[in-house]
């Protein structure tokens, strides 16, 4: 097959893909934050007005809304513009991603499906953020689970220039720390047994503390194991840098250390922010969402990306909040939806985002 006709048909399914996931998407912006509903029941869509169930025919992607010019085919009340939207923004962002990692990076196949159903994921989050300002845990925490996994596995997950943070702190831990060479089967059964421990004294820790600090509230058990994977993680990583030869000048080293160096400065920011924000106004400034949200970012994004993403948002945020204010009055104004889309596109274009930030450093330097 000739290389544009092979780019052109990769296009073609990946906005066809969006298209019909952006559907779904918009089943999950509905009924996620909702009581009483989950994603997979009831079965089929339904109006939310009369609630009679909606036909397949009447249900296709941006198509059927146009046909029916935006009612309900029941009772005639008014469809949303938010589903032909979320629809159309779902199938450019298939497009885009596609077309950016997989065909000018010549990233995997298997890692771009993955960056596709993180990045459908944060669309959701955004939209919901906006609407009812939460941020579903099943998405954040979800994704501070899965990003630094995928990183070790999908190694071209990272594409950014390399921190210097990162690999200064892995040659750290492998100068400091003694190394030996024992045979594959020892360091297999040594690294999870390492990363197995860490993961219960880190849930166990994290139980006690939430109890101590939290007792009103329920144990949180997604809480408690991202705090395990994470101290099992790190220790698994100490150790591998230890008794592996090399293994701290490894990509997957590498990826690691910059996905959990960032999930802890992406929290650690807003956190920081939030607490003097609270301070200065004598009311909470930033909701405990977003710390969690910035943590996905900063795994996704590494420590550098993450910063870069976080002054990108204010500068979003204050570009529509200001004019908002004071055209409205309106005061409050999710910051989720600025951050997922700042944190994207840093990910995505990690040059195009530091020359900008240092024109724009530039200008006050003179
Ligand atoms: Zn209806």
């Amino acid at each position: 097959m000739y290389p544009e006709m092979y780019d052109v048909l990769v296009l073609a399914v990946a906005s066809a893909f969006g298209l019909c996931v952006g559907s779904f998407l918009n089943v999950c912006i509905y009924r996620l934050p909702r009581e009483g509903l989950s994603v997979g029941k009831p079965r089929r869509s339904f109006c939310p007005s009369c609630k009679e169930k909606i036909s397949w025919s009447d249900n296709l992607p941006v198509l059927s809304w146009l046909l029916l010019r935006g009612r309900c085919r029941n009772c005639r009340s008014a469809i949303s513009i938010r589903y032909p939207l979320v629809e159309l923004l779902t199938g450019a962002l298939c497009v885009l991603v596609t077309w950016k990692f997989h065909l000018q990076l010549g990233g995997e196949l298997t890692s771009c499906i993955f960056l596709l159903v993180l990045f459908c994921s944060l669309l959701v989050a955004a939209f919901i953020d906006a609407e009812l300002r939460i941020l579903p845990d099943e998405i954040t925490i979800g994704g501070m689970h899965l990003i630094p996994v995928a990183m070790l596995i999908f190694q071209d997950l990272r594409f950014s220039p390399r921190d210097g943070l990162s690999e200064r702190l892995l040659a750290g831990i492998s100068k400091w720390l003694p190394t030996w060479a024992p045979s594959t089967v020892s360091v297999v059964a040594i690294l999870s047994l390492v990363g197995l421990f860490f993961f219960a004294a880190g849930c166990w820790v994290y139980r006690g503390y939430r109890r101590w600090r939290l007792p009103e509230e329920s144990d949180g058990f997604f809480s408690i194991s991202l705090a395990g994977l994470l101290c099992g993680l790190s220790a698994a990583l100490v150790a591998g840098a230890c008794i592996l030869p090399g293994f701290a000048e490894s990509k997957a080293a590498y990826n690691l250390t910059s996905s959990l160096l960032g999930m802890l400065v992406g929290s650690g920011v807003v956190f920081i922010v939030g607490v003097v924000g609270t301070l200065v106004f004598r009311k909470p400034a930033m909701g405990f969402g977003d710390v969690k949200l910035m943590g996905l970012l900063g795994a996704l994004a590494g420590c550098w990306g993450v910063i870069t993403g976080f002054f990108l948002a204010c500068m979003l945020g204050s570009l529509v909040g200001i004019p908002r204010r004071l055209l409205y009055g309106n005061r409050h104004l999710a910051f989720g939806p600025f951050l997922i889309v700042a944190g994207v596109f840093v990910y995505l274009w990690p040059d195009a985002v530091d020359s900008a930030l240092k024109w724009y450093m530039g200008l006050f330097a003179g």
